[in-house]
């Protein structure tokens, strides 16, 4: 018998209950598996044979009386923070599935019906918070052996737990991700016969662990996982439709899925935002569609317009946000080729000033995303392109200091245009506008709203826009 001893004042005001009321008290679940292997939880859950509300809040008013607790009536939970830790409290159940709905039938049950209900053997492990049994670990499926095999299985026969509730598919990888585990091979068969019941899932629960696996340390498990289990090409088609090679005369072109995956693991050690993450996701999205063999050669011409045009569709069909990160997002996908002709022709100062300006505070995001773009396996190549981003960096930073451009706006903005000329909104406002910021970025004019004015009226006048002097 493992016995894991747990410190702390929540644990013995929680025995202390336990006994004061006659009740058999459990931690189970996600806190017990990471604290077997040294991981860090954000949450702890209490089965309580008995009533979990009842029960939450006597606790709370013994730990300190203003601690506010949420009852969830419907789910028969409640919890409650205390000190930067949500503790959450569920009464012991039994719960039994239809065919057509996640919804269970719920009755009170044991422990061990309660552990029945668990999605994997790791997360089935309960911890007793009783006096005489304190600490004692009850495992009825073999938790403890799959941790140390580190292996994910489901505690019953698979294609029940799977069809009952398919969401612990994407669980299953997620957590396989996550701690870098195996999926036992009863359990993966078992996934790939049920992969279509995910549609009985919202796709707001779908993403939630899709976004759990893209925040993981080495996302590309998580993806090969879902593709190879049949997963991806119905939750994320336009994902799956990225992989494989066409042969043309012999001449083929790179997998663009695994080339997606290796940019996401790349990016990934630089970054922990999700967004950033995304946009390395979704960079070639837009390939499949653009695909065309020319002159013995495969090309994807425009595939970044076409990509950043996909996304707003993508983003709302996963229940994605559909607001500023969708609209980095987009920029990103857009912009992903703008830096590579910067390394690989000659540049000039206004080539870069234009970088920057285009991508104004989301440069070092799309800078972090070309560099994870190189996957090439030749050594001395990707070490050209590398060095050449890192000088491309340092000129960016030069001109940056000279001239603050990237949150610079033009001096003149199409309201003044209009004012200074007195002509209405058109579509040659823009054109000004543009011409104007243009002259500057390329240093023809100098950078002040003098010159600006003194340029606009050239401009106006040579398109015989100056009303008084016809
Ligand atoms: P993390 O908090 O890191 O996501 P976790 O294992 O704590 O991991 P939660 O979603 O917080 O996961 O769920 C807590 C526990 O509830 C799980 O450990 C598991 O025992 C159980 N559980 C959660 N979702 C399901 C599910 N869909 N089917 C069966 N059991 C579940
Ligand atoms: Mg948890």
């Amino acid at each position: 018998m493992m016995i894991i001893e747990l410190k702390g004042k929540i644990f013995e005001k929680v025995t202390e209950l336990a006994e004061q009321e006659s009740l058999e008290v459990y931690v189970i679940g996600g806190f017990v598996r990471d604290k077997i292997i040294n991981r860090k939880s954000k949450d702890i859950d209490f089965v309580i044979v008995g009533s979990g509300i009842d029960f939450a809040q006597k606790l709370a008013k013994l730990l300190n009386p203003k601690i506010k607790v949420s009852v969830f009536k419907n789910f028969g939970t409640a919890m409650f923070k205390y000190k930067d830790t949500e503790y959450e409290f569920v009464g012991a159940r039994k719960e039994s599935y239809q065919r057509d709905s996640r919804k269970p039938i719920v009755e009170n049950g044991t422990i061990q019906d309660d552990q029945n209900r668990r999605d994997f053997t790791i997360n089935a492990l309960a911890i007793s918070m009783n006096k005489a049994s304190f600490g004692n670990v009850v495992d009825p499926f073999g938790g403890l052996k799959d941790i140390e095999a580190k292996i994910i299985r489901t505690p019953l026969d698979p294609d029940i737990t799977f069809s009952d509730d398919p969401l612990r598919m994407m669980r299953a990888i997620r957590f396989a991700t996550q701690l870098n585990f195996d999926i036992d091979e009863n359990s993966y068969e078992s996934i790939k016969r049920n992969k279509e019941r995910i549609k009985i899932i919202s796709g707001e629960r779908i993403t939630d662990e899709l976004n759990k696996i893209i925040l993981s340390k080495q996302p590309s498990i998580g993806f090969n996982l879902l593709f190879d289990s049949g997963l991806l090409e119905i939750i994320f088609p336009e994902m799956y439709n990225l992989s494989g090679i066409e042969k043309n005369n012999n001449v083929g072109h790179k997998d663009n899925f695994l080339h997606t995956l290796k940019v996401l693991d790349n990016i990934s050690e630089n970054t922990d935002d999700l967004w950033l993450r995304w946009s390395a996701i979704l960079h070639d999205i837009g390939k499949p569609k653009t695909k065309k063999f020319v002159d013995n050669s495969w090309t994807f011409h425009n595939h970044q317009i076409v990509g950043a045009n996909m996304i707003s569709g993508i983003f709302r069909k996963m229940k994605l946000p559909l607001n500023e990160k969708m609209k980095f997002v987009r920029k990103l996908v857009e912009m992903h080729h703008r830096p590579i002709s910067l390394v690989t022709e000659p540049i000039t100062d206004s080539a870069i000033r234009r970088l920057v300006f285009d991508a104004g505070e989301d440069l070092d995001a799309l800078l972090t995303l070309v560099e994870s773009d190189i996957t090439t396996q030749k050594e001395e190549k990707q070490h050209r392109f590398l060095t050449n981003y890192q000088k491309l960096r340092v000129k960016i930073k030069e001109l940056e200091e000279k001239d603050f451009i990237r949150n610079w706006q033009p001096p003149i903005d199409g309201n003044e245009i209009m004012k200074l000329l007195n002509i209405a909104p058109s579509k040659i406002i823009g054109v000004l506008k543009d011409e104007i910021k243009d002259a500057i970025l390329d240093e023809k004019i100098e950078n002040s709203y003098e010159a600006a004015y003194e340029y606009l009226l050239f401009l106006a006048k040579k398109n015989n826009l100056l009303k008084d002097e016809k």
